[in-house]
């Protein structure tokens, strides 16, 4: 059986964020060896990335395109918005595999397993067991990207699934605006549900349309493709051809993945919490916990996550909203990008708010679903769960 200082289950954002993020930081000393296991290729662009950030950023060099203006089509009014120190950046998951995998191939200490992990058994001291279908290894420090089976399982939390379809389109003449992003197009939805369109242009004729729904429920495959084309139709594009699809479902929870870590086995990514509650977004959040959790090695630190509770009480309140009144979701993102700054949404978003600015996004949200969720969680005594 091998020893290693550290092993990652999982080569997704999380393990790679957090492969990258040890080597930013030299965090691995010549001795010590750290085991990534994966069971894919990781060859497949299977997700497009975007998040916001300041004008610089570690993955400027490998971005397919960036926008400093966007668009929220909500109420039939459209919000135009610039973003002036911020850039909504696009990143095909495909160019963050292969940029992680050349710069692990430089490391002689770090090795890739193509396999795949079942079982991590603890003993008492702290020493875990890596069993794969094919081998076991030891550690003392185990990150492991697998979603607990809890979560699938009935449970008391909320969950919102912010599931969606993208047409990757070519069309025949000029038809997107490629400066400006559409972070949500209301003017097709599906019935009163919180559901809206996503547009990410390339140029004036090439796009990632996506139909994408905040649901407790989900919906059969071909409605995505209905709901599709009727925006199309609506928007009077021309002729186009589907290039290639993309199609997810990311959790928005309150379910508390943190607690499923222990000292020597930490979950990460979205198996620990690190996906935003109240979007759906964890790319930049990977990037952030992954620092943050290299920055404590260093320190020989005791390793916790770095998520505010004030933050997810807010996210609490969110979720209760789109799980008893999904058709209140037009009106809430329509207040929320018609009154608030876009700096002041993405700070709030960013978990980096003050309490003013905390006050003002709160206060121009205020709305009968609201004061019945606060009143509700008031009640509760303000449990997260
Ligand atoms: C289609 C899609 C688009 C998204 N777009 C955005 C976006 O635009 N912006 C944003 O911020 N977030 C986005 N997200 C949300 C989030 O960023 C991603 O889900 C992100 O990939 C989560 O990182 P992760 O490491 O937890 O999971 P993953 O990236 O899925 O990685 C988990 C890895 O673990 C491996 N694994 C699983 N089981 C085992 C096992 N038993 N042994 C070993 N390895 C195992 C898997 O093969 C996988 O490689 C998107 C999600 C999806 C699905």
């Amino acid at each position: 059986m091998s020893t290693f200082k550290y092993i990652i289950v999982g080569a997704g954002a999380a393990g790679l964020h957090l492969t990258l993020a040890m080597l930013r930081q030299n965090l691995l000393k010549s001795n010590e060896k750290l085991l990534i296991i994966e069971p894919g290729l990781k060859k497949q662009n299977d997700k497009t990335w975007c998040f916001w950030e300041k004008e610089q950023g570690n993955w400027n060099q490998i971005l397919t395109k960036s926008w400093n203006r966007g668009r929220v089509t909500a109420k039939n009014e459209a919000i135009d918005f610039n973003l002036n120190q911020y850039r909504y950046k696009m990143l095909n998951s495909i160019d963050f595999y292969e940029f992680a995998k050349t710069k692990i191939e430089l490391e002689p200490n770090i090795h890739w397993l193509k396999d795949e992990v079942i079982e991590l058994s603890e003993s008492a001291n702290g020493q875990v067991e890596v069993i794969t279908k094919t081998y076991t290894f030891s550690s003392q420090l185990v990150f492991d990207s697998r979603i607990t089976k809890d979560f699938f399982s009935p449970n008391k939390y909320y969950k919102i699934n912010q599931h969606f379809k993208g047409w990757f389109i070519e069309t025949e003449n000029h038809f997107f605006n490629p400066e400006r992003f559409t972070m949500m197009d209301f003017s097709i939805k599906d019935g009163q549900s919180t559901s809206f369109t996503y547009i990410l242009p390339i140029s004036t004729t090439k796009a990632l349309v996506e139909f994408t729904y905040f649901t407790p429920n989900l919906v059969d495959n071909h409605i995505y493709d209905q709901f599709l084309n009727k925006y199309l139709e609506h928007k009077n594009a021309p002729k186009y051809k589907i290039i290639s699809v993309e199609q997810g479902n990311i959790p928005m929870t309150n379910f508390p993945f943190e607690q499923y870590s222990t000292d020597s086995i930490i979950k990460i990514g979205t198996a620990g919490g690190w996906v935003k509650a109240s979007t759906g977004y964890a790319f930049k959040n990977c990037e952030r916990q992954a620092d943050h959790i290299v920055r404590k090695l260093l320190n020989r630190q005791k390793l916790t996550t770095s998520s505010s509770s004030k933050y997810k009480h807010y996210d609490k309140l969110f979720l209760d909203v789109l799980s008893h009144q999904n058709n209140f979701g037009e009106m809430l993102f329509y207040k929320m990008y018609k009154r608030n700054k876009i700096e002041t949404i993405f700070k709030f978003l960013d978990e980096k708010s003050n309490l003013l600015e905390d006050f003002s996004i709160i206060s121009n949200l205020t709305s009968t679903p609201f004061i019945k969720a606060f009143g509700k969680h008031i009640l509760s005594g303000f449990k997260l769960k």
